[in-house]
């Protein structure tokens, strides 16, 4: 039943943002619908809820809103991946590119379950750079990513490149930014 809901409504489409040529998939507009909302955390709780996961770790900062209510649905840790300077602990750090410029995500030390298999969650999959970047700093902390999710998808970006031998899912994909 929860399949066919139609999710695709229930994501904005704002061409031309942020900047020309470029189809922004904004999510503001599931978290209004609470419908919607219901729909992505049910299925992500449908497809973990058996595959022995250690923890979710979202990315700063929309994929914080949708890891949140999985692991506690799930019941298991949640992790804040963040953006570089916010964390007041020791961090593991792992610089990164962007289109344009660099970012930087942190983890605080001791949030890194050693040994445990965390699953990685963001609001979209572009090229996969946040993902690898977040991938890569539980990986120092010496847990494993097997899986990653995100709600919407963008193969056509090849995250899957970035990401080579992890199991990608998403809930919905587009092949282009047309509208
Ligand atoms: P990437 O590292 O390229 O996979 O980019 C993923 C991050 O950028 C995600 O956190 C998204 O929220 C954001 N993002 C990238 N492209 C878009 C897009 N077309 N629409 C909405 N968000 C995007």
């Amino acid at each position: 039943m929860a399949q066919d809901f139609n999710l695709d409504d229930a994501i904005r489409k704002v061409p031309n943002y942020p900047k020309e040529g470029i189809l922004f998939f904004d999510i503001t507009s599931i978290l209004t619908n609470p419908e919607a909302f219901r729909h992505c955390i049910d299925r992500m709780v449908d497809i973990y809820k058996d595959q022995n996961i250690g923890a979710v770790a979202g990315i700063e900062s929309r994929g914080f809103i949708f890891a949140a209510p999985l692991a506690d649905r799930l019941g298991i840790p949640l992790i804040l991946v963040r953006k570089a300077g916010k964390l007041p602990g020791e961090t593991y750090r792992q610089d990164y590119n962007l289109e344009y410029g660099a970012a930087a995500v942190e983890i605080h030390k001791t949030d890194v379950p050693a040994g445990k298999d965390v699953l990685l969650i963001d609001d979209l999959i572009a090229t996969g750079g946040t993902l690898n970047a977040a991938k890569s700093i539980l990986e120092q902390g010496g847990a494993t990513v097997k899986k990653v999710f995100g709600v919407i998808g963008l193969p056509f970006l090849n995250y899957q490149e970035k990401l080579p031998g992890v199991e990608v899912t998403t809930l919905i994909q587009y092949q282009d930014e047309k509208m």
